[in-house]
């Protein structure tokens, strides 16, 4: 028992503890999860700034100054107002040098106010050198959107096409070369001029943006036509007649994202405007790649695992550990459990206990009980109390037993009770009510203990053994306490001394037994012939003193003559004919006990003396 407790603790801490392990790992691991949610965000913000504020505009701002340093140049100015050949051909070879300065530039041309390119720098891919385009190769341009836009802007400010691929002698040029253009108008004396454009290629603008670990890229302009699409063959589709639509890239997303919002379920959004500032109003589109948020997941499961396994690890010596404690209090529990068993059964031994209902029906008793009152438990529970009364247990003591806990006070006293085989025993007996929450008497419980042994000492040491009367000691005792009485109260009280005439012969002629016989056959006729409240006693070896309370001398001389009479008359075994003498005296005032006695003695004497078998009154 004591081990199963042992396990059932050890179980039960090691359970909890792995509880308690399980529970925070899965809510580390939600938390994780949501923090998968927030790191994608967050690399997503990193992954556009990088694209838009690293390449994408230092890039077109790097065109842009290429545009305006032309503009802004003096030789144009210069040609501008003179329009002479000189100032053309230096701005030629400015346009030259311009050109082969950058790669990416793939043409840079003077269109003048009515269309006509004035100036062209070609170069035909970027490995080679750019080279100025013949007069009879140049062309009117009037009719282009490009031209019909900026000959009207009011200012000389910058103006960037749409997103296009470079198209030679109208056909797209392949592989696809992403190209933008860049003008400016030029005034001369508040007057259109003419206007710089630049034709810049943008793949390895595009080829630098692509790529990302974490996220598939894209570039939609405002109508969801792809400018840049991570399956390359998707790029300008919008050109190439390759349909691809963006509910096949963004099945949940697509209409959201053209309608212009940031953040949806699996993508991230950034426009462009700021940056092409041109009608595309391009949007930078950022797909977390499904292997990225898996590989996130599983290192999150991984590190939830190793915590939780560790945790385990901690948490089961922790809860051998932590057991120790209920297990140590549970053995003090189960052995004082023992020793309380042992108590009560060591109190249903030996104290003799009972409950009764109020009605003094027994519920329950103890093994004490039964073995002493010798009925077994089957027998006396259900029965009343007054199954083990004794008829010589006065009325008056019970009255006031039940007056007493009725009234839920307990009792206490001594009890004379009756055995089954109708032997006597007594009991040193509390009885106590049993109350509920109420204060309600429910039931009684008595606690005692056998008596019987003290009682039958103390009787001992009272009762002459040979006649069953009192002996002198418990005469004296009495006549003490009763000479108290008169003396107090003045009343009346007897005292008459008996003496067995020549008993002496008795033994001589008979033998000493039959002496104890009729010493034994006396004492009965003297008790026989007295009153309840008279007490009789053995006062030597064949002399009897009754002692009469409330008894003045006529009463006790009554008395005497009656007992004088009787064993006159009396016809005893063997010895047949015997007498007695008699001396009383009463009380007065000036008395004290042992007066008292020694006055009957004398009167004693005096019947003696005048022939015996007669009462004498002391006087
Ligand atoms: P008297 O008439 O003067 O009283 O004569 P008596 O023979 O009775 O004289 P006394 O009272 O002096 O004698 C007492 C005798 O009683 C002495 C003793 O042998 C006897 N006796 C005293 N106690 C006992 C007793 O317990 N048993 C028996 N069998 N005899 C006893
Ligand atoms: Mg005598
Ligand atoms: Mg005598």
């Amino acid at each position: 028992m004591d081990k199963n407790y042992k396990s059932y603790f050890l179980g039960y801490f090691i359970i909890f503890g792995i509880i308690i392990t399980v529970l925070s790992s899965l809510i580390s691991y939600k938390i994780h999860m949501i923090d998968i949610d927030g790191s994608v965000k967050k690399y997503a913000q990193e992954v556009s700034l990088s694209r838009k504020n690293y390449i994408l505009k230092p890039h077109i701002d790097q065109m842009d100054d290429i545009v305006k340093s032309i503009a802004n140049d003096q030789t144009l100015k210069d040609f501008l107002q003179t329009g002479s050949s000189i100032k053309k051909h230096e701005l030629q070879n400015l346009f030259l040098t311009i050109t082969n300065s950058d790669k990416a530039i793939m043409q840079t041309r003077f269109i003048n106010a009515s269309g006509k390119e004035v100036i062209r720098i070609n170069r035909d891919n970027g490995q080679t050198l750019p080279y100025i385009v013949k007069e009879a190769d140049l062309q009117n341009k009037s009719g282009r959107d490009y031209f019909q836009t900026v000959s009207t802007m009011s200012t000389s400010t910058l103006w960037h096409s749409k997103l296009d691929l470079n198209i030679e002698n109208g056909k797209i040029e392949v592989p696809y070369r992403p190209t933008i253009r860049i003008a400016v108008p030029l005034f001369n004396e508040d007057k259109f001029a003419g206007m710089v454009i630049c034709n810049m290629l943008s793949s390895e603008l595009f080829k630098s943006i692509e790529n990302s670990p974490f996220f598939d890229l894209f570039i939609i302009d405002k109508d969801g036509n792809y400018i840049l699409h991570p399956d390359n063959k998707y790029s300008w589709n919008k050109y190439t007649g390759i349909k691809r639509e963006l509910y096949e890239d963004f099945p949940e997303d697509a209409s959201s994202i053209l309608a212009g919002k940031a953040i949806g379920s699996k993508f991230f959004a950034y426009p462009l405007n700021s940056i092409f500032n041109n009608d595309d109003n391009a949007i930078l589109l950022l797909r977390p790649k499904a292997t990225m948020i898996d590989s996130l997941k599983n290192n999150n499961k991984i590190v939830t695992l190793i915590v939780a396994l560790l945790s385990l690890l901690i948490s089961i010596p922790l809860g051998i550990y932590a057991a120790r404690a209920p297990i140590r209090l549970q053995r003090a529990l189960h052995s004082s459990n023992i020793e309380l068993k042992r108590f009560s059964d060591i109190i249903d031994r030996y104290v003799v206990s009972a409950t009764t209902k109020t009605s003094g029906i027994i519920t329950n008793i103890s093994t004490a009980f039964a073995n002493i009152s010798g009925f077994s438990k089957e027998e006396l529970i259900g029965e009343k109390m007054n199954i083990i009364r004794h008829p010589d247990t006065p009325k008056g003591l019970f009255q006031d037993l039940w007056n007493t806990i009725l009234q839920g006070n307990s009792w206490e006293g001594e009890i004379k009770n009756k055995s089954k085989n109708g032997e006597y025993y007594w009991l040193e007996q509390r009885i106590f009510p049993i109350k509920d929450e109420n204060g309600d008497i429910t039931s009684f419980m008595s606690v005692g203990s056998d008596n019987t042994a003290k009682k039958e000492l103390e009787a001992i040491a009272m009762i002459d053994k040979l006649t069953h009367l009192y002996n002198r000691r418990k005469m004296d005792e009495c006549l003490y306490i009763e000479v108290e009485k008169s003396k107090r109260y003045n009343k009346p009280l007897s005292v008459i001394m008996i003496d067995i005439d020549y008993f002496k012969k008795v033994n001589d002629t008979y033998g000493h037994q039959t002496g104890d016989t009729v010493l034994q056959k006396v004492a009965e006729l003297i008790n026989d012939n007295t009153r309840k409240i008279d007490c009789c006693a053995r006062y030597g070896g064949e002399e009897f003193l009754i002692m009469c309370p409330e008894t003045p001398k006529d009463g006790a001389i009554i008395l005497a003559e009656q007992i004088r009479q009787t064993v006159e008359n009396y016809s005893f075994e063997t010895v047949k004919h015997l007498t007695i003498s008699l001396g009383i005296a009463s009380y007065d005032d000036a008395d004290d006990m042992m007066t008292l006695i020694k006055k009957s003695d004398e009167a004693l004497y005096m019947a003696k003396h005048q022939g015996r078998n007669q009462v004498v009154f002391y006087s």
